[in-house]
């Protein structure tokens, strides 16, 4: 085979057929009575037991042996395992950390921003992160996709000729079948205002398989398509991971990626920057947001203080070019929206005079000349 024939090989360079990603379903976590099966101890899989009824587990089969379970600290474990610490409620968390709900003028979508609007399909994930913002909406409604649940938010969008990106969010809109994802996308390419189809979606990274042609297929049409996936430490990076984002990228999918800031998983400046590296260099998707930790329930034990994350960013930004750099960005309750933490490089300002620190750490002065 000449290397030009090799070029113009299928995405997809799997062996296992379309259907694998069925089995990898099947093989995984499913139900609270599968944590049985984990290698757990009987206290923990008591606690995990307990935890589990107030947030679901799902844990697809790939992203299961990923789990070192010699190590009680494993940071897959610690995204996906339920644990007794879930349980402890603390004053000032929040059943809605970013005030999706105010912002929501009809069911299944958020409209915070003129140009760009979040629509939920589905309330259901391929896989349940104990650490999810928006948990309480993924236990309370536990809603499925169906055509006729979308029509005031289509609706809605059709009205609203500011709208350019739509947002499909949830819950995980790949959790869906590629017939829902054709019909969805169909639907919103449609209404002419909207440019771009964004999908928020941690499939990449829990069900690779499930990234499969005809999936990419049912998303192609008039839309600029942009996949944010969500990958939170360099152990996601698997093979299969790497398969799954080159078939987006050949399919013409911009990718990038937004990541959670949490304790004990990726709070090491090591760790964040051997993610972004690889996210960047092996997988083509640019790191887009470093979340600092939501005001989730039960999720005291994962957040890190701001100054922590201030202070992991500065030394990161060191290291990192600017294409492998997230934005750190807390997401403001009651709706705030998204604003940057990183400390500012501004010391003030006089006379037309600002003082700014370099990248080095030295303050310079910079006169302003506007003509
Ligand atoms: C995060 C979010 C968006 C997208 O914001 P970007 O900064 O463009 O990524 C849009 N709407 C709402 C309500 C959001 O929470
Ligand atoms: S996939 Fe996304 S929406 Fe679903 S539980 Fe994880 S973070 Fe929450």
């Amino acid at each position: 085979m000449t290397s030009d024939a090799n070029l113009k090989q299928p995405a997809a360079t799997s062996s296992r057929p379309d259907t694998a990603w069925q089995d990898d379903v099947r093989a995984g976590v499913r139900q609270v009575r599968d944590l049985a099966a984990l290698p757990l101890s009987p206290a923990e899989r008591a606690a995990a037991q307990e935890a589990a009824a107030a947030h679901k587990v799902r844990v697809p089969k790939p992203y299961l042996d990923l789990i070192d379970w010699t190590d009680p600290n494993d940071p897959i474990r610690a995204q996906v395992i339920p644990s007794p610490e879930e349980l402890i409620a603390i004053e000032g968390e929040l059943d809605d950390p970013i005030g999706d709900h105010a912002f929501s003028p009809v069911p299944r979508l958020t409209h915070r921003h003129a140009d760009r609007v979040l629509l939920f399909p589905t309330y259901q994930c391929a896989v349940y992160c104990r650490f999810c913002f928006r948990k309480e909406s993924l236990t309370s409604i536990g809603r499925g996709y169906t055509r006729e649940a979308l029509e005031p938010a289509l609706a809605y969008i059709a009205g609203h000729e500011g709208i350019r990106e739509v947002i499909l969010t949830g819950g995980d809109p790949l959790s869906l079948p590629d017939k829902a994802l054709a019909e969805i996308r169909s639907r919103i390419e449609a209404i002419p205002h909207v440019r771009l189809l964004r999908i928020h979606t941690r499939v990449p990274v829990a069900l690779p398989s499930r990234i499969t042609a005809g999936l990419v297929a049912a998303l192609q049409g008039r839309l600029m398509v942009t996949v944010v996936t969500h990958f939170n430490h360099a152990r996601e990076i698997t093979d299969e991971a790497e398969e799954a984002c080159r078939t987006m990228r050949q399919a013409g999918f911009a990718l990038l990626n937004q990541s959670v800031l949490l304790n004990g998983v990726n709070d090491h400046v090591e760790v964040l920057e051997e993610l972004c590296r690889e996210l960047m260099y092996r997988l083509g998707v640019k790191p887009y947001y470093l979340h600092h930790g939501d005001l989730a329930r039960g999720m005291a034990h994962r957040r890190t203080t701001i100054a922590e994350g201030q202070a992991l960013v500065a030394e990161l930004r060191q290291r990192l070019s600017g294409i492998c750099s997230p934005t750190y960005v807390i997401d403001l309750p009651d709706g705030g929206g998204k604003v940057p933490l990183a400390a500012s490089h501004i010391e003030g300002c006089e006379d037309g005079t600002w003082r700014i620190r370099g990248q080095d750490g030295k303050v310079r002065a910079y006169r302003e000349v506007v003509g």
